[in-house]
């Protein structure tokens, strides 16, 4: 059962209750739950969600998950989306259980199950194009009819089915359909489709097929034959529930899986669509799946997200049956969490301004450290040139201030982030009147100290030595979209696409310890936000900086 006695507890969610009264009663002896992708696009938050219950589930009651891939749709799916799937279930730290599973590993044996239902009377070959059989389908208020095709013998059903799957018809021209009933109050119970001819090739059948299970035939079929205990997916599968249980209940399946639905998650400034992702990929709104702006695992990933911060968040908005959006606040409180812990700190100037400390010897660098984290000292600490020249950030210094603004202003002190604190004189223009330089001095004496003549530093600013530096170009992100709900109530979603949902900064100067930044180094630039090595741009010359988030919230409410 769940929970050490020491964990803090946490009431069960209710499919986490199911799970423990079957344990109870013995109705299975393991929990066996599957994610089942259908490999049309990249994974986005909303399926980090469905990864996190199904696999989370395995490792708290010791069952499995297994990785099925729903590939009944050959026209849209693709090998790079299979890769892709799999890398980032495995990132968020799961593992599927034994080899990865397609679900066109069993078109043979749906096959067979469907030349069953045949023989036993319980499906036939019916030659209603879509817009007859809708018109037969009936309404929620309004019983269907029987299609004329609904009687023929079961002879004739083999022996066009083989036909159908000879290819010897055209795409529409009938279909295979089991016999349930047109007047059954449920829509999806009136005699629905499970074989459709489709003329495509296959990412894993190749030309052997050219008709294709449907994805409530296929699905709990597949279920079935893995063995699985409880299949979970989301509420708009509902009414599928009924038909689900019609085949296990008319097919010889091995053994007899349960359908629970929980509610989608969804976040707002952001969508939760493949479809709608897709179309911002395909129409160049962004630079591909993996864009750090996408609500994409992959984009989530090169933004400097972290498995740990997804998987608390989806633990957050919790499982259960009633549709909601989430905050995206939420989400930024856990990366935020986990950064501020577990981010190595260093200082990078993103908008550059020169101070020269006159009174500091031209040709001396002094070797000052910081810590790599603040309260973590066993980390260690990390070595910071000093000179004569400095940069500061443009947004640091004014020539006259009031005393709100706690930076550089000519006349006063501010402190240098583990060095000295230092006194603004001058501050030198071009003949636009823009400020290029500013002339400073130190005052002796105060690395981690107060000045002895009293006057203290009002603030603490950060900064980059000018000779020992890295060139490097940040990159700052803001939400997808400005509006909280961009694809609700027929609105076009692209019309609110933040046009701020991306500044580009070059020319900033980060402190030598970022020369060795890895893949998988998160950095809080302090002051500025936390930031990860750009994943794509590791080849520029120029390290590549993305903003995670930034360290508080700033979204104006
Ligand atoms: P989309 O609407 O984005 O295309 P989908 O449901 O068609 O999503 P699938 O590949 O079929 O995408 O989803 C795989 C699994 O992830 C399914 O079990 C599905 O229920 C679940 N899932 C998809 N989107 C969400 C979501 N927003 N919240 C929770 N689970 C989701
Ligand atoms: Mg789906």
């Amino acid at each position: 059962m769940k929970n050490d006695s020491n964990e803090t507890k946490k009431p069960l969610n209710f499919i986490e209750r199911i799970i423990e009264e079957d344990l109870a009663s013995g109705r299975i002896s393991q929990s066996v739950t599957r994610f089942p992708p259908e490999p049309n696009g990249y994974l986005h938050i909303g399926h980090a969600k469905s990864i996190c219950l199904n696999f989370g589930l395995a490792e708290t009651y010791g069952g499995q998950c297994n990785l099925r891939f729903d590939d009944t749709n050959p026209a849209k799916e693709e090998m790079e989306y299979v890769e892709s799937i799999k890398k980032d279930v495995q990132w968020l730290g799961f593992d599927w259980q034994g080899d990865i599973r397609f679900t066109s590993d069993y078109f043979d044996q749906l096959y067979t199950w469907a030349l069953g239902l045949i023989e036993q009377g319980k499906a036939y070959v019916c030659d209603l194009n879509q817009e007859e059989m809708r018109a037969y389908r009936g309404t929620l208020t309004e019983a269907g009819k029987d299609s004329p095709y609904k009687e023929r013998s079961v002879e004739e059903n083999l022996a066009l089915f083989e036909k159908m799957r000879a290819g010897e018809f055209d795409e529409g021209a009938c279909a295979l359909r089991v016999k349930i009933d047109m007047a059954h109050p449920n829509m999806q119970m009136r005699d629905p489709v499970i074989y459709r001819i489709k003329k495509v090739a296959h990412h894993q059948t190749g030309d052997k097929w050219c008709i294709y299970p449907s994805y409530d035939y296929a699905h709990g079929q597949s279920d079935a034959i893995e063995g699985i205990t409880h299949s979970i997916c989301t509420l708009e599968f509902e009414e599928h529930r009924a038909l689900y249980d019609w085949f296990i209940a008319n097919l010889p399946v091995p053994s007899t899986p349960r359908q629970y639905e929980f509610s989608r998650l969804n976040v707002n400034y952001t969508i939760t669509s493949k479809r709608k992702l897709k179309q911002l990929v395909d129409e160049g709104h962004v630079d591909g799946w993996d864009d750090p702006r996408m609500p994409t695992i992959s984009g989530m990933r090169r933004r400097g997200f972290t498995p740990k911060s997804i998987r608390e968040f989806c633990d957050m908005a919790g499982v259960t049956r009633t549709d909601g959006i989430v905050d995206v606040s939420m989400l930024e409180f856990a990366i935020r969490e986990d950064l501020n812990t577990n981010a190595t700190r260093a200082m990078c100037v993103l908008e550059p301004l020169k101070v020269t400390l006159t009174n500091y010897p031209e040709d001396k660098t002094e070797q000052l450290v910081g810590p790599k984290h603040p309260n973590r000292i066993e980390l260690g600490a990390r070595s910071l040139p000093f000179s004569r020249e400095i940069f500061i950030d443009q947004d640091d210094f004014r020539e006259s201030a009031n005393k709100k603004y706690k930076r550089l202003v000519i006349g006063k002190r501010v402190r240098l982030r583990n060095a000295y604190i230092i006194e603004a004189d001058e501050a030198i223009k071009n003949e636009q009147g823009e400020i290029i330089e500013v002339k400073a001095h130190f005052i002796e004496n105060t690395v981690g100290k107060n000045p002895e003549d009293g006057i203290k530093a009002k603030g603490v600013i950060h900064w980059v030595d000018a000779k020992q530096h890295i060139d490097c170009e940040v990159r700052l992100y803001d939400r997808l979209f400005t509006e909280a709900s961009p694809d609700v109530g027929g609105k076009d979603f692209l019309s609110c696409l933040n046009p701020d949902n991306l500044r580009v900064l070059t020319g900033c100067k980060g402190e030598m310890s970022l020369a060795e930044a890895g893949q998988d180094d998160h950095y809080q630039f302090e002051r500025e936000g936390y930031f990860i090595l750009d994943a794509k741009e590791k080849h520029v010359s120029i390290r590549v900086f993305n903003r995670t988030i930034g360290l508080r919230d700033t979204w104006k409410k």
